[in-house]
């Protein structure tokens, strides 16, 4: 309160015709109560708000409830600002707002051709590059103490290619997610682009860290990005959202890239879930590229969704049955499915089980119930199986609290190393798999049985493990898969097989 205050106190708005926020949502709150005490001290000052928290319906009820905002940008902000900025400049006395698309103004001046009136650019590759000096000139001025190395935001695309909003609004890609309101499609910068950025953000402000913000990497351009950004012979620490089907050959060229740490669109490890919350990947698909970064030594933070409406006790158990295969990898964090406003759940709860949608009561101890009445927020609650869902999911927070002591108690020890790997002797193999508590077991694999555990590297079908041993009887396949299915050394689903142990010289089987 007191730094806000002084900040205020400090600047001469006067010197000021338009102030602009940008709100997520951890800034609604303060992004408010700023407006509201600049626009108390300065009647005359312009206030405009934009950003996810502005997406969708909120901004046409929020710019009638909040006197203190007088312009609300929704969806990209780059031309209706950038209109709105040129209006102001030509017209030095006026107070009046024009109506421009994309932009809400209190008198309803607004241009709306869809229900969400976007205004954006065709291309991002015309944007510049972004310019954070006042962030660090801000930065620099700390004692050395308190200072510190952030990590450079960098944007490579827009929207999302995994089933895109459509052209009418509505959400088709993952059933939780609703983080592609503010835009329509998918758009990406070209290769060099990216690389050029990076190159010259990282030397202008001698940082190393990089956070890639997209919701999700080019499909055809990745891998060309991340190869290119290896020759710029800079030590990066790269991090990125992927989805779960990203090629090894890809998360190499990101390894080499400087790629540190991951979240994967992983959310469930049962592949009925996963059909539910249309994610497009299967729990043998999660556990490769699981076992993929783990052998690459890239960190993999991502999530295990709990209380999914609609998800069942038969999956619940596959969950516990799979993550028995995953005790080798980093451990998922576990996070109770939230509903957010106006992804695809919640414009069809009927077909989850949800009875009605609403503001999450929590809103009630931020905001008066006139405006918890009127504005739809980011957050949302329901009517539901909640209480059945709480019952069914609650043996996984326990299973995952046991992976993640396993797993870091192991890797904590005096003498770290993968909890499952090989090491390839040519004509044999050997398999570590080291155990909580007690002695580590090897196993050794020779002949055809080492080439079949080579070969499901890749999850292969029973099919194509066949065809691929032709000389090797079919009950010895079947017996031998069976054999390391219940040592746990290969996962099965639905007759496709892979083998979870990690090379420990991943670079020879890419
Ligand atoms: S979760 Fe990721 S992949 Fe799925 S729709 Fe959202 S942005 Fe796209």
């Amino acid at each position: 309160m007191e730094a806000t205050h002084d900040f205020i106190d400090n600047l001469n708005w006067g010197a000021y015709r338009l102030v602009g926020f940008t709100v997520s949502l951890c800034q609604l709150t303060s992004a408010l109560y700023f407006a509201k005490i600049i626009k108390q001290k300065n009647p005359k000052l312009i206030t405009a708000v934009g950003g996810s928290s502005f997406s969708g319906d909120t901004a046409k009820n929020a710019i009638k409830l909040f006197p203190q905002i007088d312009v609300i940008i929704t969806g990209e902000g780059e031309l209706p600002l950038s209109r709105l900025i040129d209006y102001l400049y030509r017209n030095n006395q006026s107070r009046d707002l024009p109506a421009i698309q994309g932009v809400f103004t209190k008198n309803g001046a607004q241009t709306q051709k869809r229900r969400y009136p976007f205004f954006q650019m065709d291309t991002l590759e015309r944007l510049p590059i972004p310019d954070y000096d006042d962030y660090f000139n801000l930065l620099n001025s700390f004692h050395p103490q308190k200072s510190f190395f952030p990590a450079l935001p960098v944007e490579i695309s827009r929207g999302c290619w995994w089933k895109p909003v459509t052209r009418s609004g509505k959400a088709a890609g993952c059933a939780f997610c609703n983080l592609n309101l503010q835009w329509s499609g998918y758009r990406s910068k070209k290769p060099s682009q990216v690389v050029s950025e990076i190159d010259s953000l990282t030397t202008k402000y001698r940082a190393l860290s990089v956070a890639i913000v997209d919701n999700v990497l080019p499909q055809t351009t990745s891998k060309e990005i991340f190869e290119k950004l290896g020759k710029l012979k800079k030590d990066l620490r790269l991090f990125s959202e992927i989805r779960a089907k990203v090629p090894l050959a890809e998360l190499n060229a990101m390894r080499a890239a400087g790629m540190q740490e991951v979240q994967i669109g992983i959310e469930a490890l049962s592949t009925s879930l996963l059909k539910k919350l249309h994610k497009g990947t299967t729990a043998i698909q999660n556990l490769e590229i699981m076992k993929n970064c783990e052998a690459l030594g890239i960190a993999n933070i991502s999530n295990l969704i709990l209380h999914f409406p609609g998800s069942n006790q038969q999956e619940v158990t596959e969950t516990v049955h799979n993550i028995e295969f995953a005790l080798p990898y980093r451990p998922l964090k576990a996070v109770d499915f939230w509903l957010g406003l106006e992804s695809p759940v919640w414009q069809n709860p009927g077909a989850y089980g949800i009875k009605a949608v609403f503001n999450h009561p929590y809103w009630g101890y931020l905001f008066p119930a006139a405006i918890i009445k009127s504005i739809p927020f980011m957050i949302q609650a329901y009517r539901g199986d909640l209480g059945y869902q709480k019952k069914i999911w609650r043996p996984i927070k326990q299973k995952v609290k046991e992976w993640q002591d396993i797993y870091h108690e192991l890797f904590n020890s005096s003498s770290p190393s993968p909890i499952l790997s090989f090491r390839d002797g040519r004509d044999f193999l050997m398999i570590r798999q080291r155990r909580f508590r007690t002695e580590p077991m090897t196993h050794r694999l020779k002949g055809t049985s080492r080439s079949i555990y080579l070969f499901c590297q890749h999850h292969r079908s029973l099919k194509r493990i066949r065809s691929q041993f032709p000389s090797f009887p079919e009950d010895k396949i079947v017996a031998f898969l069976k054999m390391m299915v219940d040592k746990k050394l290969m996962f099965v689903e639905n007759e496709k097989y892979l083998s979870l142990a990690i090379p420990l010289n991943p670079e020879r089987y890419t």
